[in-house]
């Protein structure tokens, strides 16, 4: 490793909520992201309007949490910053119709994922900021942290600062949702865009469930029970990845055996070796580049023929099945279908 850490980070102290005195924010989309956001925001005495869909479920659940509820379109004319929080496939179309003609000057748009303005399919114009708060955990956990008077990391980042104070704004918008009582991370639109899809397509989930179902496949192959390859394979990673995210590969090495980590330390490279690395480099290269994103958003033009199939003959897959019945005896775990 050549770069130790070099990110600059804010806290509470960096930040002014005066900044948003008097403006109204409109939070679109009410999911994950949207409810924790738009509520933290209103705790803490920002004017915030909810954006939704005439009809849509969520619209009883935002007003029965004190918020106001709009169309988006009505939504977006009133507010003086728009934070962008619809599925990413979906907000192209949304921004297109209902938010772009509401756009003015000394408005500004926000996001919490890069994927559409860093691969061009919102192109704001040059009149408005554009700018990124994106919590690092997902929307209860930012609920949670914001109640318990703590908060989620989150990442900014200014894409188009047409007032000046782009990052006044971001600041102090992190703050309404408590992301700078744990600590903001600057990066770009680009870093964040990149690193993210990499992330889960090389480590968090391709990786990780490829690794998973390759050992199970080899194990079960060479004769081994499926329902004995299912514990090593998959069900014990979550003790492993609970130990990494508590205290570190470290405090995980700690608690495993030592005959563990000596097959850890020996043997993890031989199965990590210079074939896979360079495939990760290329995968690198394919989200650079935007080939993933074009294919990504062909495929979603196109209905998700390739996504529909693969994901119907994965979840056929033998450890799906015998997944199903251990986790039946599981009685800890809640039955998601
Ligand atoms: P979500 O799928 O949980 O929620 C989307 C919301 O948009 C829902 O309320 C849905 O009803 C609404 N919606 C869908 N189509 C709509 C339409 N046409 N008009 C109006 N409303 C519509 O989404 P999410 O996971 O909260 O993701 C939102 C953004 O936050 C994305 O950019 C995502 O990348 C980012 N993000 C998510 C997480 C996370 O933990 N889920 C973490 C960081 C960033
Ligand atoms: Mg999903
Ligand atoms: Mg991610
Ligand atoms: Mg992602
Ligand atoms: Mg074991
Ligand atoms: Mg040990």
């Amino acid at each position: 490793m050549t770069r130790e850490e070099v990110a600059v980070i804010y806290y509470d102290k960096d930040a002014d909520l005066n900044v948003l005195k008097g403006k109204k924010i409109a939070v679109m989309g009410y999911g994950s992201q949207g409810h924790a956001q738009a509520q933290n925001l209103k705790d803490s005495g920002i004017d915030v309007v909810v954006g939704l869909r005439k009809g849509s479920k969520s619209w009883a659940a935002a007003e029965e949490a004190g918020l106001t509820v709009k169309t988006v379109s009505e939504a977006a004319e009133e507010a003086d910053i728009i934070q962008i929080l619809l599925p990413d496939e979906v907000q192209p179309r949304v921004y297109r119709e209902e938010i772009a003609p509401s756009l003015r000057p000394g408005k500004a748009i926000m996001f919490s994922h890069g994927f559409n303005i860093h691969y061009h399919q919102i192109v704001p114009p040059e009149y408005v900021d554009v700018l990124m708060v994106a919590p690092k955990g997902p929307g209860h956990l930012v609920r949670r942290m914001y109640v318990e008077g703590k908060g989620v990391p989150a990442l900014l980042a200014i894409h188009q600062d047409a007032s000046g104070k782009a990052k006044e704004i971001g600041l102090a918008y992190a703050k309404a949702i408590g992301a700078t009582r744990a600590g903001v991370i600057e990066t770009t639109f680009k870093e964040e865009t990149e690193t993210d899809l990499f992330g889960e397509q090389a480590v968090l989930c391709g990786g990780c469930t490829a690794l998973i179902k390759a050992g199970f496949e080899t194990l079960v192959e060479a004769g081994y029970q499926p329902e004995i390859a299912y514990f090593e394979c998959l069900n014990e990673l979550k003790l492993i990845v609970d130990m990494m995210y508590e205290g570190g590969i470290k405090y995980m090495r700690f608690s495993i055996s030592d005959t563990a980590e000596y097959g850890d330390l020996t043997r993890g490279p031989r199965i990590i070796d210079d074939h896979v690395r360079a495939t990760m480099k290329q995968l690198l290269k394919e989200i650079q580049d935007g080939t993933f994103a074009r294919e990504w958003i062909l495929e979603n033009q196109a209905g998700r023929p390739v996504f529909n199939a693969l994901r119907q003959r994965e979840r056929e897959h033998l450890i799906e099945r015998v997944g199903d019945r251990l986790r039946e005896m599981m009685p800890w775990l809640k039955k998601e279908k």
